[in-house]
């Protein structure tokens, strides 16, 4: 063979090949951080955040099946699993299918899958990564399922729900495969493939309230494990409480919420940009607070929020994506066309 046309081969294998790796997928959910949320925490924070470095961004109409404001089941449900719900219902269609999420699908496909929150683990958004429910209070349910799931690495709070349930079982003690680690430390120290880091009881405390360990860390140990596990992984990370932020109305809560969800995308940019085959999406699921920003000094870092409800609004919310594929995510779609985005992804690689 002619030297010039083996390393034209050469180069065009080794390009089909980067091309058919699977990408590791990391979605990474700011519960209510509508694009105010977002404008609010960067003015306040040196005027800057980390979403800057994004290059593709779009927007998503939140709705759910029948209402025009959603709550986090039915738009975690239509982003998880690409189909429109009613309020409160995880993982179910407004025909009662069962639908299986791009976390169960993935893992079809010989994927590693992880869910690191700031709520309880068995909260409506990372819920609907994994259970089929009609109610989202359903928690003991919720926890069951999580407990019959596959899921490598999950991180959040609510324990009592896996330990102090009405049918008396244990779930801690019936996930005979998993390691459950106590403390950030042990979280870390693990070797085990398998890890429940159950971080509180209840709900966890909100960042002023002293909420620990950090999302960022939590995040930056699970990424770690999951590239020593040598197959691709899908990763949802939830800063649940920039939600309950907007809910209570309080700008401090919702600020430090924020703060804390950008330096995890700090980590999870440095990690995609160094592996190079992941695709990050950040957005939310919904607007929360009907949030307005009035005024402020971005140099003192001070904004003066005004807010229009305690709920949820209907606002389009943004998407943020960086990495192979992450073109597919600009212009303006239903969330649910998030799932089937990721899907073309997960389709257009091979096992
Ligand atoms: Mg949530
Ligand atoms: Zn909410």
């Amino acid at each position: 063979m002619n030297k010039y046309l083996f390393i034209l081969t050469f180069l065009t294998a080794q390009m089909m090949m980067s091309q058919n790796e699977q990408p590791n997928i990391i979605l990474m959910i700011g519960d209510g951080m509508g694009l105010t949320q977002i404008s609010s925490g960067m003015y306040a924070h040196q005027n800057t955040t980390v979403l800057e470095e994004f290059k593709y961004i779009g927007l998503s109409k939140t709705h759910s099946l029948d209402q025009l404001v959603t709550d986090s089941a039915a738009s975690g449900t239509a982003m998880a699993s690409g189909v429109k719900t009613g309020n409160g219902v995880i993982g179910i269609d407004g025909k009662n299918n069962f639908k299986q999420s791009i976390l169960e699908i993935s893992k079809e496909r010989g994927y590693k899958a992880a869910l690191v929150v700031t709520s309880s683990i068995v909260h409506a958004t990372p819920a609907s990564f994994y259970a089929k429910v009609h109610s989202r209070n359903y928690y003991e349910t919720i926890a069951l399922q999580l407990s019959e799931h596959e899921v490598d690495i999950f991180a959040g709070g609510g324990k009592k729900h896996f330990i102090d349930r009405k049918d008396k079982r244990n779930l801690i003690e019936e996930m005979a495969g998993y390691t459950f680690v106590e403390d950030i430390s042990e979280f870390e120290a693990t070797e085990s493939k398998k890890i429940g880091f159950l971080t509180y009881d209840e709900e966890p405390p909100n960042l002023i309230e002293g909420r620990k360990p950090a999302l960022d860390k939590m995040v930056s140990i699970s990424l770690e494990k999951l590239e020593n596990q040598g197959a691709p992984f899908f990763m949802l990370v939830e800063g649940s409480q920039i939600d309950w932020g907007g809910h209570d109305n309080d700008m401090n809560y919702l600020l430090a919420e924020f703060k804390e969800f950008d330096k995890t995308l700090r980590e999870v940019l440095d990690f995609a940009k160094k592996d190079g085959n992941t695709l990050v999406i950040v957005t939310a699921d919904h607007e929360t607070g009907g949030l307005s920003l009035v005024g402020g000094n971005y140099k003192k870092g001070k904004v003066k929020g005004k807010f229009n409800t305690e709920g949820h609004s209907a606002t389009m919310v943004p998407v943020f994506s960086y990495g192979p594929s992450s073109e597919k995510f600009i212009g303006i779609y239903e969330n649910t066309a998030i799932f089937d985005k990721m899907l073309q992804v997960l389709d257009a690689t091979k096992n």
